[in-house]
């Protein structure tokens, strides 16, 4: 925020809107004091005061004595109180529930991980409100009265709806609405990857980025673009399907109908029909071992065996990585972000992948916005996802704890 932009608007925000100002400022070590408050805002010191004592007396915001050396009274600085609230986040990925609790500064509390018994839509709701009425009952502090929960698929996240998820078959799945009804509290919805995404702007490797895409390898591809911390979501929720984009045009059919996509060449989905076709020409593998023990391979499986030097992994690792290191070639090319971030199951798995993609990404993309882009891995761990949905109860910290303390 640019300095006094608050003083010269030609339009005064209302008393709630400092307080959101006034939070954002300390969240972002914008400033740190009352006095630096009224400074950077244009506020007066009484109101800057009053507003602080507010958020203080909703345990959002905590004072700290700073012992200074020599005379003068001691300095007092403000910063998140992390010691009361708590955020609950979830997100399902490879056929689990993974549960967080955080406390208001984003760091993990908890963890609980519940295995959904089937792809079933019924299944998968179901063991989403069981887990979380299990989760919520041990919540180490006051709870923000509201869950994020990171779903695969295109998500209306206006209508908690999951309008389609076609690597699971799934259409038109009202989960805010589910969720809602049986515990009583608001249930936010994101696509997994675009929370993930928020997760690593946050918290993460792209913490100091300006423009993040964060690309989630799973049974699906999709990405979160991020710019300065705000999650683009574009007129109708598609921001980041890049899985569909068309790669081949009379390329095999994607479950979205279309022909050729992204999908279909680089997903878990596709590295594992890869190696089990190999596997069924008589190629020789480890993965053989997997297939006989498990009937199935997955795309975490082939990583695995990638890095014991399996030759079968590792050709399957840079025949997918020809398509999406294309894929975000292109996309550094016309977005020009200044760090991609490669996650998911699969993508998130220390293996050979991240390499092939750098020298693919930097085979096709333009030199100059290639020149200034850094390609990592993910290093969030497996809760990246609900660690995301924990984001969005965070984003609406000030009107949760508002709500409940009712003032
Ligand atoms: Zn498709």
């Amino acid at each position: 925020m640019k300095e006094n932009a608050v003083a010269q608007s030609p339009f005064p925000l209302s008393e709630g809107e400092y307080t959101t100002v006034v939070l954002k400022a300390i969240e972002n070590r914008v400033a740190e004091s009352r006095a630096s408050l009224a400074r950077h805002l244009g506020l007066s010191r009484t109101t800057a005061s009053t507003i602080v004592s507010r958020l203080i007396r909703l345990n959002l915001l905590k004072e700290k004595n700073l012992l200074r050396e020599g005379r003068g009274r001691p300095g007092i600085l403000l910063d998140l109180d992390e010691s009361v609230w708590r955020a609950v986040g979830a997100e399902y990925h490879s056929g689990s529930w993974s549960f967080v609790e955080t406390d208001l500064k984003g760091s993990i509390v908890r963890t609980m991980s519940v295995k959904v018994a089937d792809r079933a839509p019924d299944s998968f709701l179901n063991s989403l409100v069981q887990g979380l009425s299990i989760f919520k009952k041990e919540v180490s502090g006051e709870l923000l009265p509201a869950f994020g929960i990171g779903v695969p698929g295109l998500v209306d996240c206006d209508r908690g709806l999951i309008i389609r998820a076609d690597d699971l078959g799934w259409q038109n799945i009202l989960v805010s609405e589910y969720v809602e009804k049986r515990l009583k509290s608001k249930a936010l919805l994101i696509n997994r990857n675009r929370g993930a995404g928020l997760a690593e702007a946050r918290f993460g490797g792209g913490r100091a980025a300006h423009q993040l895409v964060y690309i989630g390898i799973g049974t699906g591809i999709s990405a979160a673009f991020i710019i300065d911390g705000a999650l683009i979501h574009g007129s109708s929720f598609g921001t980041g399907e890049i899985g569909h984009i068309t790669i081949n045009k009379t390329g095999p059919l994607c479950a979205c109908g279309k022909r050729g996509c992204l999908h279909v060449y680089s997903s878990g989905t596709a590295i594992a029909r890869m190696v089990t076709a190999a596997l069924n020409e008589g190629r020789e593998s480890l993965l053989r071992f997997t297939m006989e023990e498990q009937q199935s391979i997955s795309g975490e499986d082939v990583c695995m065996a990638a890095n014991e030097g399996d030759s079968l992994a590792l050709d399957s690792l840079r025949e997918a990585s020809r398509q999406l290191g294309l894929a975000i070639a292109n996309i550094i090319t016309i977005s020009n972000p200044d760090k991609v971030i490669i996650g998911g199951p699969i993508g998130s798995i220390d293996s050979p992948l991240i390499g092939y993609l750098r020298e693919e990404a930097e085979r096709w993309a333009m030199p100059h916005a290639f020149s200034a882009v850094k390609i990592e891995r993910s290093t969030l761990g497996e809760s990246v996802g609900a660690l995301g949905g924990a984001c969005l109860v965070l984003d609406h910290k000030l009107s949760l704890a508002a709500k409940v303390r009712k003032k």
